[in-house]
C-alpha cells in the first residue's frame, strides 16, 4: 500500500472495467454510470484546458455537491492539476483568501455559489455544466504530483492549505479497499462535504472499486430522521461520517422504523464517539462492522480500530483509535522525540505514504508540524495518545486543548468525557478562557431527553465524575451544540457565549 499510482489511473481502470455500473447516485436520486462519469469528466477537462489550465495548476471548486462536481474533480486531475474544494456556504472572503493563497488558475462553480463568491478578477470560471464535448485532454500526473489541497482552519485564524499528492491519497485508498472490500453493487455514502478529508474515502475508495457513491445533499446532512430514511431507500452498504451524526441518528433517527439490512460497514472519524451514543447505535445496528478511524487531514487516516461486536454495557471509556494502518507508521514520543514505554502518554507522530507534502506556501523545514526522529521526517499530529504493548493507541486529546489551572494540568477533552458520562447530558463541549492569568473553564451542555439540567445536578455529577480542579466554573445549557460546516463542534462560536 505504497500508493504507486494516481487517483486518475485508479478511476480510469474502474471506468474501463465497469462502464455500465452506477458510479454516482446524485442527491436527487438520479444515477450516473461510470461511462457517463468518463464523458462528463472529459467535458470539464476540455473546458478547463481551453481556459489555460495545465499540469501543475490548481483549480478551485466552489459548487454544490452533485454528479457534475464529482466529474469536475476527475476532469481537473486528468489535466495533471490539483483540485481545491471550498464550502460554497462559507463567507466569500474566506473562500477568496483560499483561492488567492494557492493562486488557482480557474474556478469550477455554479450559479448560486458564484453569486455568493462574486466574480473573481482575472480567474476563469466554469459555471454549471460545460456545454460542448471536446477532445480527450490528458496530462497524466505521477504519484508524487499534487492531487488536491484541503484547507483546514489554522490556529492563527488564516486557513492552512494541506497539500496531498496522489500517492498520499492512494496509499490510504488502497488500505480502505483491502480493509472494507468495496465492489460493484456496493453503495457508499458521501456525507462529508468535499472540502473535508472524509470525502477522500467516500469518493476515491468508491470510484476506484466499481462501487457507487451516493451523495447526500447539505439540506439532508444534519437531519437524523431524513438520513435514516435515505439510508434505507438508497440501500446504503457503507456509511462514513463524523460520530455526532451517527449519535443524532441513534437518538432521533427512529432507526427501528427502517430497513437498514443492506448496511455492512459503518466508519466514523474526526472526533471521539462518546460511549453512551455508540452503545445506543450498536444496539440499533447489531452485527455490522463498525470502525473508528483516526487521522488529521495532514495524514489521511493513520490508525483504525474495528469496534468489537459485543460491547460491555457498563463501559464508559471511549474506544481506542487502534493500531497504525498498514500504509504508515505511528509512534508515541515525548517532547524530545524519544519513544515512550507502553502506556506512556505522549505525542502521536506518523510517517509514511499518506503523510502530506506540506502546507501550501510554507517551507516544510519551517513548520513545527514536522519533527525529525531517527533521522527521518515525522508528522506531529498535535494529539496525545498512549500505545499499549500491542501497538493499539488510546486517544488522549489534543495538546492544544491542554490547560493548567492552579498548577494542575488539565485536558479539556477529559472534562468532556467526564460530563458525557452523566445520563442527564446528551452532549457537551468544554472550553477555557484566560483572564489575567486566571484560567476559567466553561461547559456547554445539552440535556438528554426529558432531563432537567439544574446547576445542582450538574455540580453533583462533576463531584462524582471529575477531580475537583476539573469541574467547570460555568455551565451554559443549550438546545444543541453549534457545529461547523464539517459537522464538528464549533468551539470558536462557543467562546463568544
Ligand atoms: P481533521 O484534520 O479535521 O480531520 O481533524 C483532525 C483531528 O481530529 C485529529 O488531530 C484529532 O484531534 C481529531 N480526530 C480525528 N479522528 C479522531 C478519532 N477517531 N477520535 C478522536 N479524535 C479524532
Amino acid at each position: 500500500m505504497r500508493g504507486d499510482t494516481t487517483i486518475t489511473d485508479a478511476v480510469d481502470a474502474a471506468i474501463a472495467r465497469y462502464p455500465d455500473a452506477v458510479a454516482v447516485i446524485a442527491p436527487d436520486g438520479r444515477t450516473h454510470t461510470y461511462a457517463e462519469l468518463d464523458g462528463m469528466a472529459d467535458r470539464f477537462a476540455s473546458a478547463l484546458a481551453v481556459r489555460g489550465v495545465v499540469a501543475g495548476d490548481r483549480v478551485g471548486v466552489c459548487r454544490a455537491k452533485g454528479f457534475e462536481t464529482v466529474a469536475a474533480l476527475v476532469g481537473i486531475m486528468r489535466l495533471g492539476a490539483a483540485y481545491v474544494p471550498v464550502d460554497p456556504s462559507s463567507p466569500s472572503e474566506r473562500n477568496r483568501t483560499i483561492f488567492d493563497d494557492c493562486t488557482v488558475r480557474a474556478i469550477v462553480t455554479d450559479e448560486p455559489a458564484l453569486a455568493r463568491l462574486g466574480q473573481p478578477d482575472g480567474v476563469a470560471t466554469i459555471v454549471g455544466t460545460p456545454s460542448a464535448p471536446h477532445a480527450r485532454e490528458r496530462a497524466p500526473a505521477t504519484p508524487d504530483d499534487l492531487a488536491y489541497i484541503l484547507y483546514t482552519s489554522g490556529s492563527t485564524g488564516r486557513p492552512k492549505g494541506v497539500c496531498l499528492t496522489h500517492r498520499n491519497a492512494m496509499s490510504f485508498v488502497q488500505w480502505c479497499i483491502a480493509t472494507f472490500a468495496p465492489g460493484p453493487g456496493d453503495r457508499c455514502s458521501s456525507h462529508a462535504p468535499f472540502h473535508f478529508d472524509l470525502s477522500i474515502l467516500d469518493l476515491w475508495m468508491t470510484l476506484a472499486s466499481g462501487a457507487s457513491v451516493a451523495l447526500i445533499d447539505e439540506s439532508l446532512a444534519k437531519d437524523p430522521r431524513a438520513l435514516a430514511a435515505w439510508i434505507a431507500a438508497t440501500r446504503i452498504t457503507n456509511w462514513y461520517s463524523v460520530p455526532s451524526i451517527l449519535a443524532l441518528m441513534a437518538e432521533h433517527g427512529r432507526l427501528d422504523e427502517h430497513d437498514h439490512s443492506a448496511l455492512r460497514v459503518v466508519c466514523f472519524a474526526g472526533e471521539v464517539f462518546p460511549i453512551p451514543q455508540l452503545l445506543a447505535l450498536r444496539a440499533k445496528w447489531p452485527g455490522l462492522a463498525m470502525w473508528n478511524l483516526y487521522g488529521p487531514t495532514e495524514t489521511n487516516v493513520c490508525t483504525a480500530l474495528r469496534i468489537p461486536d459485543a460491547v460491555d454495557a457498563a463501559r464508559t471509556d471511549p474506544f481506542p483509535i487502534g493500531p497504525a494502518c498498514a500504509h504508515c507508521e505511528v509512534r508515541i514520543v515525548d517532547d524530545r522525540g524519544h519513544p515512550l514505554q507502553p502506556g506512556g502518554v505522549g505525542r502521536i507522530i506518523c510517517r509514511g505514504a499518506p503523510v502530506m507534502r506540506g502546507y501550501w506556501g510554507v517551507d516544510p523545514a519551517e513548520t513545527a508540524a514536522f519533527i525529525t526522529v531517527d533521522g527521518t521526517r515525522w508528522y506531529d499530529t498535535g494529539d496525545l495518545g498512549a500505545m499499549d504493548a500491542d501497538g493499539v493507541v488510546d486517544f488522549r486529546g489534543r495538546r492544544d486543548r491542554m490547560v493548567k489551572r492552579r498548577g494542575y494540568r488539565i485536558e479539556l477533552g477529559e472534562i468532556e468525557a467526564g460530563l458525557a458520562r452523566s445520563p442527564l447530558i446528551a452532549e457537551c463541549a468544554v472550553w477555557s478562557t484566560s483572564d489575567a492569568g486566571e484560567v476559567r473553564i466553561h461547559a456547554a451542555v445539552v440535556a438528554a431527553d426529558d432531563a432537567k439540567l439544574g446547576v445542582i445536578a450538574l455540580r453533583s455529577h462533576c463531584a462524582a465524575a471529575l477531580p475537583p480542579y476539573m469541574a467547570p466554573d460555568r455551565f451554559v445549557v443549550v438546545d444543541a451544540l453549534p457545529r461547523t460546516s464539517t459537522g464538528k463542534i464549533d468551539y470558536q462560536s462557543l467562546r463568544a457565549r
